[in-house]
């Protein structure tokens, strides 16, 4: 028997988060973001649900070409471009869109003979400071691409840096279009968060949205916003089984560091799930888990391969919860345990961190499968 630990990935749901993402920004052209490995999910397992999407966008040629083997033939772009000269060969043989941030990059693009032409994105760095021209060199950079015989069409890209918060993206969104003002080319600058915050405001959409995290069902703005305010669907799912349990007295404690103490007789399971599987270790006791479909905690520690959970609630609530039990890490609960979610982001508040990185942080060792 495997170890009763798996990730699951709901292809109804990406395909119910794109159809979110177009009803926020109807009429944009979508890029599908689906880089680190569609953000854990695989991209593969995601493909098909993303078909609906204009376009995928990604971080290297090895993603890239695998999206191409899967059949796709639109738009692919490269969102931090190329990394070497010799990859400009591959986007142009396999028509791969890439963006051009830094002076290097359009050097490459200059001594590149090719007979393929290039379309890039090219990046202002709107205040982020990471990536990207600063508005003042934005326009030498657009003419000395628009030079080249390389470069067949330049669209214009910037990411913003607190879509998600505060101050927002209202003095980005102005550094942006002073910088383009007057400039040919598609616009791209929103992402999850500026899409679901800001995308109905006239004029902030532009011609193409890079929908990543909204996609995979994590609110890009918890907890200002839940996956149920933006009508979205947890798309991965992290589940286990309870191994074994142990029955509690007043004083006894649980796990390394003997970190919680009952205070009443409990009975708690042991859960095949630990940080060596890609759960937090910092989740320690109170973070929400799903028990036979029940909202209960973790207790103690998490260990490399375990971590417990309080069986009180699922108890209570009539289950005959122990040993075999089905727990819900993050996502939702098979259907005969009616379903119940547990978003993502909770959790990942708990580990003080993002959906993002515990999506991409699920563990090698941990069998993925589609549901
Ligand atoms: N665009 C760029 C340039 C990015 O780096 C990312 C992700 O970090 C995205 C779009 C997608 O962002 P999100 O997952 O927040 O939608």
């Amino acid at each position: 028997m495997p170890r009763p630990i798996q990730a699951i990935v709901h292809q109804g749901a990406v395909r119910h988060n794109l159809q979110a993402v177009r009803r926020q920004v109807p009429d944009v052209k979508v890029w599908a973001v689906v880089k680190a490995n569609a953000y854990g999910h695989g991209i593969e397992r995601v493909y098909e649900p993303l078909r609906g999407a204009d376009g995928f966008a990604l971080l290297d040629l090895q993603e890239a070409e695998r999206v191409r083997a899967l059949g796709w033939r639109g738009p692919i772009v490269l969102l931090e471009g190329v990394f070497e000269p010799r990859d400009l060969e591959i986007c142009s043989r396999l028509g791969i869109w890439h963006a051009v941030h830094c002076d290097q990059q359009i050097d490459w693009l200059a001594a590149h003979k090719t007979h393929a032409p290039h379309r890039v994105f090219l990046k202002l760095n709107g205040g982020m400071n990471r990536l990207g021209f600063t508005p003042a060199r934005y326009r030498t950079a657009w003419a000395r691409l628009s030079a080249l015989p390389q470069v067949e069409e330049i669209s214009l890209m910037m990411h913003f840096s607190d879509a998600d918060g505060e101050p927002g993206i209202e003095r980005q969104l102005a550094v942006f279009r002073e910088a383009t003002d007057g400039l040919p080319g598609e616009r791209s600058i929103c992402n999850s968060a500026a899409i679901l915050r800001f995308g109905a405001q006239p004029g902030v959409s532009q011609d193409w949205v890079r929908a990543g995290i909204a996609l995979y069902g994590s609110s890009p703005d918890y907890p200002a916003g839940s996956i149920e305010r933006w009508g979205l669907q947890p798309a991965m799912s992290l589940r286990s089984r309870i191994i074994d349990t142990q029955q509690l007295q007043p004083g006894d404690t649980v796990g390394y560091g003997s970190r919680f103490t009952a205070e009443v007789p409990m009975r708690i399971g042991i859960v095949a799930c630990g940080y060596a599987d890609g759960y937090p270790r910092i989740c320690d006791t109170g973070t929400p888990v799903l028990v036979d479909g029940v909202r209960t905690r973790t207790l103690g520690r998490v260990s490399m391969d375990m971590l417990a959970v309080d069986l009180t609630a699922p108890i209570a609530a009539g289950h005959a919860s122990g040993f075999g039990s089905e727990v819900v890490l993050w996502g939702r609960a098979s259907a005969t345990h009616g379903g119940q979610w547990l978003p993502i982001d909770e959790v990942a508040a708990h580990a003080q961190t993002l959906g993002y990185e515990l999506m991409c942080a699920v563990a090698p060792r941990v069998p993925f499968e589609i549901e």
